[in-house]
């Protein structure tokens, strides 16, 4: 689906709903409050009314929607604009094209949709998994072996290879917090799992209880053997690095692990035809995301 198809099918707000309540409800509307059935009202706006707790509501309450002044048919172009962005959209760049009112209306929209993203599913990942680290963000001090890297984000990246992809904004690179992430992401019966000869990556590695591991001796200046490597994680560093330089230019380590999530979610759906839909479907059962909340 693109933005034309969107703006063809779903050219009202009254279609947008509409669209949202089959997304919602598969088997008809259900009260947020007390999860029994509800009826519609009937009236223009599109209302429900549960009668066990008297409760009315519309489709997009109690959802990322919540609260929203913009209208349907804005939030479902700005959801196909960061969909098929492959390095991401800058809120600024949403809030021109789309013409919103205020940069902070577009920076808390694209945020409320990278939320509902970021409670995807996100099963383990086996076969040939790679693992490896980064750092993003700060200012470089220093070349090689001698860069300091304190004032930088850690970026732990799990990739399968032709498989899914995960990034984690981490407090450090130490082998306890690297193995923590493997045993959250990486099946136990994992085919093999690559890595380069860094000594936490080893120590992570066997404290993970991962048997089978090889690694790629970068420190003698090897970056490929056979089908040892850590090329297919890297590339995507490159995707993160291009979209943090060029989209998103300054990302704050507060919400970095956001961004990473949906970097995640559109790389893993990126030949899924129904991508559009299917992160329509995650809005619309994710829960409130208020300002305040984000802004904390
Ligand atoms: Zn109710």
């Amino acid at each position: 689906m693109n933005l034309i198809d969107v703006n063809t099918l779903f050219p009202t707000e009254e279609k947008c709903r509409e669209l949202l309540v089959r997304l919602r409800w598969p088997e008809g509307p259900r009260c947020p409050r007390c999860k029994a059935n509800a009826v519609e009202l009937g009236t223009d706006k599109q209302l429900f009314y549960c009668k066990d707790c008297d409760y009315q509501f519309s489709v997009t309450a109690g959802t990322v929607f919540n609260d929203s002044h913009l209208p349907l048919v804005k939030w479902f172009a700005a959801t196909l604009l960061l969909c098929e962005a492959k390095k991401g959209m800058s809120a600024c760049q949403i809030q021109r094209t789309l013409g919103i009112g205020g940069y902070k209306t577009a920076w808390y929209l694209c945020h409320r949709i990278r939320h509902a993203m970021a409670l995807a599913d996100k099963p383990m990942l086996d076969g040939k998994v790679e693992m490896d680290t980064t750092y993003v963000g700060g200012v470089n001090r220093g070349k090689g072996i001698c860069a300091r890297v304190d004032n930088k984000e850690v970026v732990v990246g799990i990739r399968k290879r032709n498989g899914d992809l995960r990034f984690f904004h981490s407090k450090d690179a130490r082998s306890g917090t690297l193995a923590k992430y493997i045993r959250e992401n990486i099946s136990e019966d994992v085919e093999v799992m690559f890595t380069d000869d860094f000594y936490a990556n080893t120590v992570a590695v066997r404290k993970a209880g991962i048997k089978n591991h090889k690694t790629i001796v970068h420190s003698k200046g090897s970056y490929v053997n056979g089908d040892i490597h850590t090329n297919t994680v890297e590339s995507a560093f490159s995707l993160l690095k291009r979209g943090i330089m060029g989209t998103w230019h300054h990302v704050s380590a507060k919400h970095l692990q956001f961004y990473l999530y949906e970097m995640c979610f559109r790389f893993d759906r990126r030949q899924n035809p129904n991508l559009f839909l299917d992160t329509l479907l995650h809005m619309v059962t994710a829960p409130v995301l208020t300002f305040e909340k984000l802004t904390a």
